[in-house]
């Protein structure tokens, strides 16, 4: 638990260190505000022994809450949906003091946060209870089931930039089918991650099946090495390698949401003004800071230098402050700012040019809105997730350059198109495991669709009917009904059982198709 009796009540005592960096105090971790410094809470920190005991107790309240059923599991799941849902201001306000990000930002989180358990609650019992398989032609006596039963225990990993929703995606799917979760918040929003397992404790109290550990990267890992039966890593590229290294050891399955370097082209009949309001909001809302961030965009030539200007103009009016209602909000992890500062110099070192902000955009922990043309490709901002508020804009001849463009990255999260006739096909081919069609990051808002990335952007899926049998392990269960037309399952079959299911295989499978 939290040493908050009520998180929501925030206090505005200072931390000792950089603002914003996770302070270890003793057996405590302190999370403060990355702007003013104030503490916003404190956690207890997990060793691995604890993280080890966690996963046992975690065992035990599994086989309770599986045995609950889906009903009941959507009836309490749909508790916490209310449960949250009444507080999405004091949640918004909570995220801004931990992470810094405005409190409307923090608002469209939640929402979507309970948007995402509410789907995942009313369609488990739809997408993974038992269900017949057909009957094949040559074991016609054999009735077949497939189930779809819980891990156990699920661990789950998560990052700082969307504390509520992005965990939400797989923690969420993983208790409707029925699993245990022990969460591993990030060390720069644990208070956060605390709410969460502390209201789910208030609709279910019976048993610990929804825990957080505390900690840095150790934490994380000891909970790769704590005997978990699944694993949901949301993180860096960086540590998605090392993460799915620990879970080789033990086999244990994982999915892996990492980083992403997402484009967006924008064709010759695409609405202008949309594509220019869409791709300042895709680049730029959290400051940036979104894995399916637009951090790249592809505009054809005939409307290039028009979409430049409408864009720029809507840049120019975005405010960046600490502010409750600001545009954007400071960057939430020190180290981030660092990396941000170093993309930018490179790209203008290289002949890039500032249209806004720049070199002097960078003013930590803030960074203000910075859009780029004239990068070259090799640029390391072209090539690495700058994770900022940070846009670059390149001239393309046609859709097919910017196909090839978009899709030239070791990436491939998410992405974005905007035109008419062939937006759609476009999108289709883009390189990447979700695509919206003149809309910014439209995919974020739809848990009904998996998410999933591409290449060096994840393996395996959270959300829509997917995510759900990505946290359950499929079983099948065939039961002889009658007399095998054939007895091939058994010693006793003779030389003439063997001449009739070669004449049954003639018929059913030798005909090839004209
Ligand atoms: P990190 O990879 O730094 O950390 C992610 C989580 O892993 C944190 O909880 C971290 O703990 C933990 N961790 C660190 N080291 C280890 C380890 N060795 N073993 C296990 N766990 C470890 O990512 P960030 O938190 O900085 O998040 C930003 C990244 O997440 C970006 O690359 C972004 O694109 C990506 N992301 C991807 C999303 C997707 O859906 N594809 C969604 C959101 C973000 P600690 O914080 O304490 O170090």
């Amino acid at each position: 638990m939290s040493k908050h009796a009520d998180p929501l009540a925030l206090t505005e005592t200072p931390v000792a260190g950089h603002p914003g960096a996770a302070v270890f105090d003793g057996d405590h971790l302190v999370s403060s505000n990355p702007v003013t410094g104030a503490e916003v809470g404190r956690v207890p920190l997990a060793d691995a022994g604890e993280v080890a005991a966690a996963v046992e107790r975690a065992r035990e309240a599994g086989r309770w809450w599986a045995d609950l059923g889906f009903a009941e599991r959507r009836r309490r799941l749909l508790r916490w949906r209310a449960r949250i849902t009444r507080e999405l201001s004091g949640i918004a306000e909570l995220m801004r003091a931990e992470t810094g990000k405005p409190v409307d930002q923090g608002v469209v989180e939640a929402v979507g946060a309970v948007s995402t358990l509410d789907w995942a609650a009313r369609h488990a019992r739809r997408v993974l209870r038992r269900r017949r398989a057909g009957r094949v032609l040559v074991a016609l006596e054999a009735a077949s089931r497939v189930e779809y039963q819980p891990y156990g225990v699920v661990g789950v990993i998560g990052p700082w930039n969307y504390p509520v929703l992005v965990p939400m995606s797989s923690i969420a799917y993983a208790l409707a089918a029925g699993n245990a979760v022990v969460y591993k918040p990030s060390e720069y929003t644990p208070v956060v991650g605390q709410w969460l397992v502390d209201t789910f404790a208030e609709v279910v109290g019976e048993h610990p099946v929804l825990q957080a550990v505390h900690g840095g990267g150790e934490v994380g890992s000891a909970l790769c090495h704590a005997g978990v039966d699944k694993l949901s890593f949301t993180g860096s590229t960086a540590t998605a390698r090392k993460v799915m290294a620990a879970c080789a050891q033990s086999l244990t399955p994982v999915t892996i949401e990492a980083g992403g370097k997402d484009a967006m082209i924008v064709d010759s009949d695409a609405d202008l003004d949309k594509a220019a309001d869409s791709g300042a909001w895709g680049a730029l809302t959290n400051s940036g800071q979104s894995c399916v961030g637009i951090e790249r965009v592809y505009a054809v030539d005939s409307v290039y230098d028009e979409f430049v200007s409408r864009l720029v103009a809507k840049v120019q009016q975005l405010r960046t402050d600490h502010t409750e209602h600001s545009d954007l909000g400071p960057i939430t992890m020190p180290a981030q700012v660092e990396v941000i500062r170093r993309h930018i110099d490179d790209a203008l070192a290289r002949g890039a040019r500032a249209l806004v902000g720049g070199a002097s955009a960078v003013q930590p922990p803030f960074v203000h809105p910075t859009v780029l043309v004239d990068v070259p490709p090799d640029a390391l901002i072209m090539r690495e997730e700058t994770f900022g508020p940070v846009l670059t804009i390149s001239r393309v001849a046609d859709a097919d350059e910017a196909l090839r463009l978009a899709n030239g990255s070791a990436y491939g999260l998410g992405g974005a198109v905007f035109g008419r006739k062939r937006a759609v096909g476009i999108a289709r081919r883009l390189r990447s495991g979700m695509a919206s069609v003149n809309h910014p990051l439209g995919f974020a808002g739809v848990p009904s669709v998996p998410w999933s990335g591409v290449g060096s952007s994840g393996i395996g899926r959270v959300r829509g009917d997917d995510g759900l049998r990505e946290f359950s392990q499929t079983k099948s269960v065939v039961v002889r009904q009658a007399r095998p037309v054939v007895p091939w399952s058994t010693f006793e079959r003779t030389g003439k059982d063997i001449e009739r299911l070669i004449t049954f295989a003639r018929i059913f499978y030798g005909r090839s198709p004209r």
